[in-house]
């Protein structure tokens, strides 16, 4: 079902087109959703979230357990941001038409962010750069001023490729006899040339002849290498100090700030598959529910994307802290593989993609993929070698794949899938979240006007109420209450609130049934002088499994 603000998945938004479509968003659904900023980033662009549940009111998200979606904190992963774009639509446009999305929208909030790292996002749409940080020029070592390559748009075509420069002694590279596009290893005696020295597209500072070295770009931090777990100043991108950028610290606040929070998904572009916990840690340490409500979700996830789950080889990453140090499930998911799209299996493209290792199979790897180019592509993927002459280097040929729109994003056509796949996998996710209920309220007489008032809680999710055992390992949440409230012409005997165990979900029911349902009692006394709709409200807090409510209106069988 369309939503009443008209979005289309085919092109790549910029950061204030995002903007205008949240708003939008917001001003059209306000009993859905609502927009409000985390933080700013480096540069000081607004870090926007959407806040996603049926009844937004300032407080009912509080009240859910939550979803946390995030996009983009990867500067060229702008898929990411049309997918957490895409649920939202979807979200939006199915509520009160589409049964599975009204009933999670009603039990579960969604906290959306549709662009974590917008400066960078900014700087990677509309210059021809590619990056994976924020614009933040780190480490701050002069890496511009070094002598060697730096890579520039020489020809001015919007991109920057690959320069092949003819070299027939020290060349290392050939055009493949099956397809000349290619360039491919030359083996040891290979004397027929022509060969050739590729080079990223570039300009040579203090050029003599060749250049000395080929430099990275200047913006060398990765924000998903900035999370206070497991962090390490060794690791390339790691940045100052944990969650020392204001991107990083915005969101870890936010998830600290927001205790309903019991999933995250962080998306992220290439690689058709999702990495999930344990990270640094080995499975065999993981506490063993929380292992398998990992991969019990994510198997889910595999149904409805195509795409496998990895146990991450990465830390400090957002995934990693928000279990190790917050005992949420959490995955970050990797949208789009061009070599799934070719129909190469995965194990090949992460086995025999190194081509001086397997040049035969990487040969063959690479022709199927521009095969495919040609085919689904119309070959707009690959750029052919186009002669240009260098200032520097003399004669040149500028060509390779189109780093931007077909390695780390689908090109513009095939950009909807993908955000179609993140959506349905998010959606899995969250319905695995607690459901807690308040199914019966019953009045039993004791004697007069004094009543006993029992209330019958059951959780009817997947997940328990604490979520993980972590978190109930680190002390990182409060028991769930359970809290009787007089309404008019009711007085309550003793204490009104007490604290409850966790409720389980049906995660631990296989071997026996779940301890997922709990009975508290009551009593209460009713003024004599019937008052004339006395009544009481059980409310069931837990800080993760939500927040229910049900209100008893004692009847005239009661009062007399
Ligand atoms: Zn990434």
């Amino acid at each position: 079902m369309p939503s009443k603000v008209p979005i289309t998945f085919d092109r790549y938004l910029l950061y204030a087109e995002i903007k205008q479509y949240l708003e939008n968003v917001a001003a059209a659904y306000p009993e859905l959703c609502s927009l409000s900023s985390i933080g700013k980033s480096y540069e000081g662009r607004d870090i926007w979230l959407l806040t996603v549940t049926a009844g937004c009111t300032a407080e009912a998200p509080h009240e859910k357990p939550a979803i946390y979606v995030d996009a983009n904190i990867h500067a060229g992963e702008v898929t990411a941001s049309m997918a957490a774009l895409y649920l939202i639509d979807y979200l939006l446009g199915n509520f009160g038409i589409d049964d599975r999305v009204t009933r999670l929208l009603e039990r579960v909030t969604f906290y959306v962010l549709p662009r974590v790292n917008p400066d960078g996002a900014e700087l990677y749409l509309t210059t021809p750069h590619m990056l994976r940080s924020s614009v933040k020029v780190w480490p701050d070592d002069g890496i511009q001023d070094l002598p060697g390559l730096h890579r520039a748009d020489v020809d001015g075509n919007g991109m920057i490729l690959e320069m092949r420069v003819r070299n027939d002694n020290k060349g290392e590279w050939k055009a493949s006899a099956r397809d000349p596009r290619l360039m491919i290893p030359r083996q040891p005696g290979d004397t027929e040339g022509p060969f050739y020295r590729i080079y990223p597209e570039g300009y040579i500072k203090d050029y003599e002849g060749e250049p000395i070295a080929v430099h990275k770009t200047p913006w060398g931090l990765d924000l998903n290498r900035n999370f206070p777990s497991n962090w390490d100043p060794d690791v390339p991108g790691a940045g100052e100090f944990p969650a020392g950028e204001p991107e990083t610290h915005a969101l870890v606040r936010f998830i600290v700030d927001h205790p309903n929070i019991g999933a995250v998904q962080t998306l992220h572009t290439a690689g058709g598959l999702f990495f999930r916990n344990p990270c640094k840690c080995d499975e065999n340490k993981m506490d063993p529910q929380d292992l398998v409500a990992t991969k019990a979700i994510a198997r889910q996830g595999t149904r409805v994307t195509g795409y496998p789950d990895v146990k991450s080889p990465n830390s400090s990453t957002l995934t990693e802290w928000a279990y190790e140090h917050r005992g949420i499930i959490a995955y970050t998911t990797e949208l789009w593989n061009r070599y799934q799209r070719a129909g190469i299996d995965l194990e090949t493209v992460r086995d025999k993609s190194e081509p001086d290792k397997f040049p035969d199979e990487y040969e063959e790897m690479c022709l199927k993929l521009l095969k495919w180019n040609d085919r689904e592509l119309s070959g707009k993927g690959f750029v052919d070698w186009t002669p240009f002459e260098h200032p520097q280097l003399g004669t040149v040929e500028i060509g390779g794949w189109d780093k931007k729109f077909c390695v780390q994003n689908p090109p513009p056509h095939l950009l909807e899938e993908e955000c179609r796949r993140a959506a349905m996998w998010i959606m899995q996710h969250a319905a695995s979240l607690p459901w807690v209920n308040i199914t019966d309220i019953r009045v039993g007489d004791i004697s007069g006007t004094l009543k006993q008032v029992t209330a019958v809680i059951e959780n009817w999710g997947y997940l328990p109420t604490d979520i993980t055992n972590k978190a109930v390992q680190l002390k990182l949440v409060r028991k769930d209450t359970v809290e009787l409230k007089a309404g008019p012409g009711v007085e309550i005997m003793g204490k009104a609130k007490q604290e409850t165990d966790f409720l389980e979900g049906y995660i631990s029911g296989t071997k026996s049934p779940a301890k997922s349902t709990v009975k508290v009692s009551w009593v209460v006394k009713l003024s004599r002088d019937h008052s004339p709709s006395p009544s009481v409200t059980v409310e069931y807090r837990s800080e993760r499994g939500g927040t229910a409510r049900r209100t008893y209106h004692f009847g005239k069988d009661d009062i007399q």
